[in-house]
């Protein structure tokens, strides 16, 4: 029989909870014992192994976090630490260990793959980042809200005649707030990938109050040159006025803490799924995403270092519908 461990690492998404369901379900039937272990690479480092059953993982779909817990460890990224991580896991006899988590979590299930330890990485975080996955587990949760809150802001902005620079998470990837953009109808969209000229949106705003709009909606990414923050000073400083009286409003965690869709519940079983039986066939060192609607597995020496990029052509299309 197959002892297998599933861990959740970084930044904890909505469905890491029904990823985890699915792959200790799915290793279950399979006839395997399966492990979580607890607070990502720490609990890793420090054998901090749980024994999960079907019944351990009832009633988890629908919350959102993991309650495995998950952690940034800097000890693994140090070669000394991962050898400690090898060592719990060959002293814990697990045959093969699932890695539920974003771009950092998948370099460090690279790693220890590479130290000959078979792993298997599964493609969870809102930032939707990861390449070898159109979509991860999360990132529909976390547009979800930002399209909630862009829709009550419009509500008061309309009241008000005031306008807002909403910050929305992605350090290095615009997805979330090209999606939350086109989807909440707004007037501009500020990504990291895009040059922006904090000019050009200052004529956005002012010509949609010149045009009698009763708000000004601008989703900027975290990490936009010009954030949220940065952008309302430049106005300031150089202009008198564009129109709207403009508000900043940063949404940060919240976008991590809701209650997974469907659409995030039904991809991290899928991809749960997908992960044990890459352990089965004993495909290892690999990213199971979801590509063109099926599952795929992208070695993850291909998947590391990289950050997918954004389509350019909906980036074009949020500025005809603005
Ligand atoms: P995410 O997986 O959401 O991108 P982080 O970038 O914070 O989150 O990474 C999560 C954890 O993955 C880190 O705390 C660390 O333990 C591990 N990790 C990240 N980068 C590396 C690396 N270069 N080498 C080894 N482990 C890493």
């Amino acid at each position: 029989m197959k002892r297998i461990a599933v861990l959740t690492s970084g930044g904890d998404a909505p469905g890491m909870n029904a990823a985890i369901r699915s792959v200790v379900r799915t290793g279950n039937k399979k006839g395997w014992e399966v492990f979580g272990i607890r607070e990502g690479y720490t609990g890793l480092i420090n054998e901090s192994f749980v024994s999960l059953g079907p019944r351990d993982v009832g009633g988890i779909i629908q919350k959102g976090g993991t309650f495995l817990g998950s952690a940034r460890c800097e000890e693994f990224k140090t070669e000394e630490g991962r050898l400690k991580g090898l060592r719990s896991l060959n002293e814990n006899r697990i045959d093969g260990l699932v890695v539920i988590g974003g771009n950092g979590s998948q370099t460090g299930s690279f790693l220890l793959y590479k130290l000959g330890f078979p792993v298997v990485g599964i493609a969870s975080t809102i930032d939707n980042d990861l390449v070898g996955t159109d979509v991860t587990i999360g990132v529909d949760t976390a547009l979800n809200i930002a399209l909630e809150a862009i829709d009550r802001l419009k509500v008061t902005g309309t009241s008000h005649k005031r306008g807002f620079l909403v910050e929305v998470m992605g350090r290095n990837c615009g997805y979330l707030a090209l999606m939350a953009a086109i989807a909440g109808g707004a007037e501009a969209v500020v990504l990291p990938e895009v040059e922006t000229d904090p000019e050009e949106i200052a004529d956005i705003i002012r010509n949609a109050y010149e045009r009698g709009k009763s708000h000004a909606i601008v989703v900027v990414a975290e990490g936009a040159k010009y954030n949220a923050n940065r952008l309302a000073e430049y106005f300031e400083k150089h202009h008198e006025s564009i129109g709207f009286a403009l508000r900043v409003t940063i949404l940060g965690h919240v976008q991590r803490g809701g209650t997974p869709s469907a659409a995030d519940r039904i991809l991290a079983s899928r991809l749960g799924a997908g992960a044990t039986d890459c352990l089965e066939r004993e495909e290892y060192g690999v990213l199971v995403g979801w590509m063109e609607g099926k599952i795929k597995t992208t070695p993850l020496k291909d998947v590391v270092g990289k950050i997918k990029k954004i389509d350019l052509d909906l980036f074009k299309l949020a500025r005809i519908l603005d």
